[in-house]
């Protein structure tokens, strides 16, 4: 067992205990008070300058060795989903409609037992900088910390962040340089129609085939005006109609998502969505309103960060349970937000292929596999050995 991995695993009842207790009191977004507290307690009790309310609940610890004037940061979430646990385990969400289904109850546990570590036997010169986000299932909480200055108080030349997968055997790292989540953008059409009644449909305009015919022909933007090697997915998710059943109605409203990699594919979804409802509904005379919204950017990781990430998994769990270059996921991850303000790396870590690790995000049965706790407390503890290395001659500072 790799050295770094073996002394994690002294804290691995402890970094349980932790999880258990976020799992049992979860909290949405910009509410992770309790959460937040228990974090910074412990960060006080390991000796880390601990700073609250950053963000309004986000939390971030500090701790410095040596004169090294190098700095990274590593980024957990915090915040829950409004979803019913489905689970019967003795650690069940005791609050009522909230769940941690999407494991930030583990990836907080995971930075707190690596601060333990790190303040304990950190060998390395520089600053780390913990950093403990609300809000990341809305998009909203990295932003929140930036907005708030947390990079103008805490400078770091990187930040990294880890998020657990369920489906990839548990530990093993998946990990790409470029983009590896997409961009969220939302919209709703509402398309405005003219009311009559079902048996004399030539005295109305029907909404409903006009949005019929929108939602058929937005898909064919993928399939015909993007490029084919571009990845884009517009998905109509919600198809409102206040219907009587002998009535055409007056109005018909879609909503939806849409995702990519690129604003510049992004852009050109967005135009070409207008030009398609714009132009279904000048062929029926109906009218629309458009709004088209940008909820998350795409997760970029930058080519040294992810090269430097993929050296550090390959460290603890060697070779074969690091895939350096994943595909990516359509999926949206609020640590974009921070990637584009530095460069850094998103790694994905196995939550397991079977079994209840396998279990996917956000389901009302998903629960957080223990056993990775070490594994991913394991790699802060060596990207901050191998980057804050007081060997590695990039600061005249003597080691400590
Ligand atoms: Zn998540
Ligand atoms: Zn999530």
């Amino acid at each position: 067992m790799h050295d770094t991995l073996m002394r994690t695993n002294a804290l691995n009842a402890e970094m349980i205990n932790w999880r258990h207790d976020f799992h049992q009191y979860p909290e949405l977004g910009f509410q992770e008070y309790r959460t937040a507290s228990v974090v910074a307690e412990q960060l006080r009790s390991f000796g880390l300058e601990v700073h609250e309310g950053i963000g309004k609940t986000g939390v971030v610890g500090v701790l410095k060795r040596g004169n090294g004037t190098k700095s990274i940061g590593l980024r957990a979430d915090m915040d829950a989903l409004a979803i019913t646990e489905a689970n019967e385990f003795a650690h069940k969400s005791r609050h009522d409609g909230q769940m941690h289904a999407c494991g930030h109850d583990g990836h907080t546990a995971m930075l707190l037992g690596a601060a333990k570590y790190l303040a304990e036997n950190g060998q390395f010169d520089g600053t780390v900088v913990f950093i403990f986000q609300p809000a990341e299932e809305h998009g909203k909480g990295a932003l929140a910390m930036i907005e708030d200055g947390v990079f103008e108080r805490f400078p770091v030349t990187a930040i990294y962040g880890i998020h657990n997968m369920p489906s990839l055997a548990t530990g093993h790292f998946a990990i790409r340089s470029g983009p590896i989540m997409a961009c969220e953008d939302n919209f709703e059409i509402v398309i405005h129609g003219k009311g009559s009644h079902a048996a004399l449909p030539h005295l109305g305009i029907d909404p409903i085939v006009v949005g019929a015919e929108i939602v058929t022909s937005l898909q064919s933007i993928i399939s015909r005006t993007l490029n084919p090697v571009d990845n884009g997915v517009i998905s109509v998710t919600d198809f409102s109609v206040a219907a009587t059943r002998n009535v055409i109605p007056e109005k018909v409203i879609l909503r939806g998502d849409v995702r990519a990699f690129t604003p510049d594919i992004q852009a050109r979804i967005e135009s070409s969505m207008e030009r398609i409802v714009s132009g279904i509904c000048a062929a029926y005379g109906a009218t629309y309103d458009f709004v088209y919204t940008r909820e998350f950017v795409a997760t970029i990781n930058s080519e040294p960060e992810a090269d430097i990430a993929v050296a550090v998994a390959r460290e603890i769990v060697g070779d074969d349970g690091v895939y350096a270059d994943c595909a990516p996921i359509m999926a949206s991850e609020d640590f974009g937000f921070f990637l584009n303000h530095l460069p850094g790396c998103y790694v994905l870590l196995g939550n397991g292929g079977e079994g209840p690790g396998g279990c996917g995000l956000h389901s009302p049965h998903y629960d957080f596999n223990n056993e990775i706790l070490t594994t991913g407390a394991a790699f802060w503890a060596q990207l901050v050995h191998d980057q804050l290395n007081p060997e590695a001659g990039d600061t005249a500072s003597a080691s400590v």
